[in-house]
């Protein structure tokens, strides 16, 4: 949004509740990953499913994108009107065609690598500008077992240079993406959108924390935010628009803690729709040792290849599911141990854990279902009683996966099993279901009646008060969100820039 708004010619100042941090910064270590993660205030999590903030969230400049791991596939077609065709879940108050155009934008913009034809499953849209990533004996080894299933495997489609692209460098495959990569192949906001936000002028405010945003007497418009500031000082700071990019809990924290006597009950929640339908993808994580080297250390993080056959969402039907799941496949596997070997495995303690690991370096295979998790009003974000440090009430997030969601990420479960079997590795087990991607608490719509803002994630009642990032989806699809939050942001800027007088009126 700071890019686009700066290249439109605004003044714009960013606000970071965390540190600056320089590509340079950015080291290929396990402790390095860990400090990009969420280190503000704790949120406090609730429900069956957990939501994982710590995991999901980042810290500092880049936020969550500085370490995602740039699984880049467009939404389908029928995840925007949901509920027209299935009674599940909810409609977009869009549809595919309208994001499309901004799909192929923002993919030339940030570069991704990949093979559409060879992605039988992917919606239309321009090709890819790079070939596709590395494919390495991991993928190999796996692809093996989704042949002998009758299945396709394509290229993943990756925010990662396969070569040299808008003068940053081809990836090394060194799979340390969730450290930031300090070469600038991975695109996050380092790489891309933050010089050319500073290229037009913006700045940029670290250490500064946003605690409350500001309306005139008519509740109608926002007037700008207060911050502290690095020093300790309490601020306001006055404009003409606002747009939250605090990601999906922060962002409904943040309306609910800004009351006032013309929103009692938070900026944006005259209907009490505000903070509802958080939404994860249950993460369906199945690992295998082969008996062949796998060079599992090698490629990007977010995996070789996919595979979507379960993208139509009664696949499952018959197992009680119902949604959308694709798989990505062959992770590159790092001592940070993200993808929660350690978890997995807890019965393994003293010899039994050396052979294991005498086995694992050497053969050792890992793919993720990434399991659509249906919108649920009770899971939501409220404010909790206890305060931060600067008086802003802790966020409180309920979140237990609807029963269809809970049968689908089982029936991945079953599937990855059998597919990781069928590719010949004796030994295969599961992982517990985590949530990865946070989305919803500030969803759009066509109405205040059933939602916080309108396509464009302006709040209904206050125009130039903005959400941007995946905090506006009304459903959570079956494919990482970081491609369609992209393209949201795209659009909407694109929308306020041409709209402007009328917007900030
Ligand atoms: S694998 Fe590629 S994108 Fe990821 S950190 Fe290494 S060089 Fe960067």
């Amino acid at each position: 949004m700071a890019a686009y708004l700066a290249e439109g010619g605004k003044r714009v100042l960013m606000l970071e509740t965390g540190p600056d941090r320089q590509p340079s910064q950015m080291i290929s270590s396990s402790l390095y990953a860990r400090r990009l993660k969420w280190t503000g205030t704790p949120v406090l999590e609730e429900g069956k499913n957990p939501i994982s903030y710590v995991f999901n969230t980042g810290y500092g400049v880049g936020g969550s994108a500085a370490h995602h791991y740039a699984v880049w596939p467009r939404m389908h077609p029928e995840d925007f009107d949901m509920f027209t065709r299935y009674q599940r879940g909810r409609n977009w108050p869009i549809a595919y065609s309208d994001l499309a155009p901004f799909y192929d934008r923002v993919q030339r913009e940030v570069g991704i690598s990949g093979d559409a034809r060879q992605e039988i499953w992917r919606p239309s849209g321009e090709p890819y500008p790079m070939p596709p990533v590395k494919v390495f004996a991991q993928g190999h080894a796996l692809a093996r077992g989704f042949a002998k299933m009758g299945k396709t495997v394509a290229p993943l489609p990756l925010a990662v240079n396969s070569v040299v692209y808008n003068n940053r460098p081809a990836c090394l495959w060194d799979g340390w993406c969730d450290a930031g990569c300090p070469i600038g192949a991975l695109g996050n906001p380092h790489a891309v959108h933050l010089p050319r936000a500073f290229a037009k002028g913006a700045t940029l405010l670290t250490d500064t924390t946003v605690t409350k945003v500001l309306t005139d007497s008519t509740g109608r418009r926002a007037t700008g935010v207060e911050v502290v500031t690095h020093s300790g000082e309490r601020q306001t700071l006055n404009s003409s628009l606002v747009v939250l990019a605090a990601f999906s809990i922060q962002n409904p924290r943040l309306l609910l803690a800004s009351a006032n006597n013309k929103h009692p009950k938070g900026l944006g929640n005259t209907t009490d729709q505000l903070g509802r339908y958080v939404m994860t993808h249950l993460a369906g994580v199945v690992n295998g040792i082969f008996y062949e080297e796998t060079q599992h250390y090698m490629g990007a993080l977010g995996g070789q290849l996919v595979n979507q056959d379960s993208y139509p969402k009664l696949t499952h039907r018959k197992a009680g599911a119902f949604g959308s799941y694709q798989w990505i496949i062959a992770q590159a596997v790092k001592p940070t141990d993200l993808l929660g070997v350690s978890t997995s495995r807890p019965d393994l303690i003293g010899a039994p854990l050396q052979t294991f690991m005498q086995r694992a370096k050497r053969g050792y295979a890992v793919m993720t279902a990434v399991c659509e998790g249906l919108p649920v009003a009770e899971n939501r974000v409220t404010l909790a009683q206890s305060l931060d440090e600067h008086g802003v009430p802790q966020a409180r997030v309920a979140h237990t996966a609807h029963p269809e969601s809970a049968a689908l990420w089982q029936a991945a479960i079953n599937e990855g099993k059998a597919i990781i079997s069928a590719a010949g590795a004796p030994e295969v087990w599961n992982n517990p279901a985590g949530s990865m991607h946070i989305m919803g608490g500030t969803v759009m719509g066509n109405t205040p009646a059933d939602s916080v803002t309108n396509s464009f994630g302006q709040l209904h009642d206050i125009p130039n008060l903005v959400v941007a990032g995946p905090g506006l989806f009304p459903t959570s699809a079956g494919v990482n969100p970081t491609f369609t939050a992209h393209a949201l942001a795209a659009r909407s800027a694109a929308h306020l820039l041409s709209d402007w007088n009328r917007v900030v009126a």
